[in-house]
């Protein structure tokens, strides 16, 4: 019997498995697809919220704590696995300009360094850009990650670890007395003290047979990607809402929509376009730069933003670890040590009370405007 099972093998999930068997749990992964294929597949891998000085604080504190992990935590995946998740330090540029004094001042208080810039500053980073704001916000240490190497590479270094279950679905939690004491899968019930739920998007689906589950929904996220040069795009750049990210082998990834279509991964012509016209005004050589790929992908949407991490009350041994909205993969590293606290009893990195599953979420709007 294994002592911890964890359900959903997203960035979450198997980051989460790492930091239990590091600690020396049996572990077993369940996933019902195969590992790191849903969001934190879809997702940009910006090691940085969009516009980090709207955010609560909550969703902060893991961010800057992961951020401080990412470069080794990336070498030594590497190492291990011999899979390059592509850490890179382009730095971030916003172009909007109706927040810059709140953003400075934002980075002063948070310790982010965040730069004002003139128009021939900007013109130096980025020759190519077809937007010419006056002025503009750079933060030089954001740094991005290939996110799908990412996932496979952690999951290579567990291989050893963890008992991996791919292609079975966790159909039924199983409470006894009060007490987790396992899952049913198509296969059967698999047994353990404990359970950590990582389900992204499917979260509530899950929890919802209990009675209280957190308010966590898909949100449809659609990416456009072109097939560029290596070293024509050197920043990631934010502007309008939307981004582009340049990739170390010139792909260039466009994101993203923010929609309300349930579980459904579709890609839609509007968004096609509404993406493409974006990337052709922020760097009009993308015109003539083939388009090679348009996916979707399904962010576990919470009202806030703020994930829920912790214990489930009521039921002894369960606990949760979901909700990253848009930020799973900047905050993923925080939030999965801060879970095995909880769950080892161990002091934790953080003050876990913001994402208890009753602490109140004020803040963001769930849906801005889509495009
Ligand atoms: C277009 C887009 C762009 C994004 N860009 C960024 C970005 O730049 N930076 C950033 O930090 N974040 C970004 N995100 C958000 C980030 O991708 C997510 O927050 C993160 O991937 C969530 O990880 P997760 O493990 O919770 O979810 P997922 O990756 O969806 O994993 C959940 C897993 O649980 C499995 N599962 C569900 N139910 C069951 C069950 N019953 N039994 C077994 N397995 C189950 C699923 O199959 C899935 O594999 C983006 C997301 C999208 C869609």
């Amino acid at each position: 019997m294994s002592d911890i099972l964890v359900i959903g093998g997203g960035v979450i999930g198997l980051l989460s498995a790492r930091e239990l068997a590091l600690a020396g749990a049996k572990t077993t992964l369940i996933e019902m697809g195969r590992t790191g294929q849903q969001a934190s597949w879809a997702g940009g891998g910006i090691i940085s919220p969009l516009y980090p000085w709207r955010l609560p604080d909550a969703i902060t504190a893991l961010a800057s704590w992961s951020q401080q992990l990412y470069p080794e935590l990336a070498a030594e995946l590497f190492d291990l696995s011999g899979i390059d998740p592509e850490y890179d330090t382009n730095g971030l540029l916003v172009l909007d300009s109706e927040e810059q004094a709140s953003a400075l001042t934002w980075g002063e208080r948070h310790g982010w360094r965040i730069e004002l810039i003139d128009a021939v500053a900007l013109h130096q980073l980025e020759h190519e850009l077809g937007v010419r704001p006056r002025q503009a916000l750079h933060l030089p240490e954001i740094a991005q990650i290939r996110n799908p190497r990412f996932t496979k590479a952690i999951r290579r270094t567990l291989e050893s670890r963890v008992e991996l279950r791919e292609q079975e679905e966790v159909i039924e939690l199983l409470v006894e007395d009060g007490r987790a004491i396992g899952v049913r899968t198509p296969k059967g019930a698999i047994c353990a003290e404990r359970v950590l739920i990582c389900a992204g998007a499917w979260t509530a689906k899950l929890l919802e047979q209990l009675g209280r589950a957190p308010e966590i929904e898909p949100v449809r996220g659609q990416m456009l990607l072109f097939h560029g040069q290596p070293g024509r795009i050197r920043h990631i750049t934010l502007y309008r809402e939307h981004y582009v990210i340049p990739r170390r082998d010139g792909r260039v990834l466009v994101g993203s929509t923010l929609e309300h279509a349930g579980f459904t991964r579709a890609t839609t012509a509007e968004a096609k376009e509404a993406l493409y016209r974006f990337a052709i005004e922020l760097y009009p050589p993308l015109k003539r730069t083939p388009i090679e790929d348009h996916w979707s992908g399904l962010r576990p949407g919470s009202p806030s933003g703020v994930p829920y991490i912790g214990a489930y009350p009521g039921i002894e041994g369960l606990y949760f670890n979901a909700g990253h909205f848009r930020n799973g993969l900047v905050t993923g590293p925080a939030s999965a040590r801060l879970a095995a606290d909880l769950l080892l009893e161990r002091t934790p990195i953080l003050d876990p009370a913001p994402y208890a599953l009753d602490a109140p979420r004020p803040g963001l709007e769930l849906l801005p405007s889509a495009p």
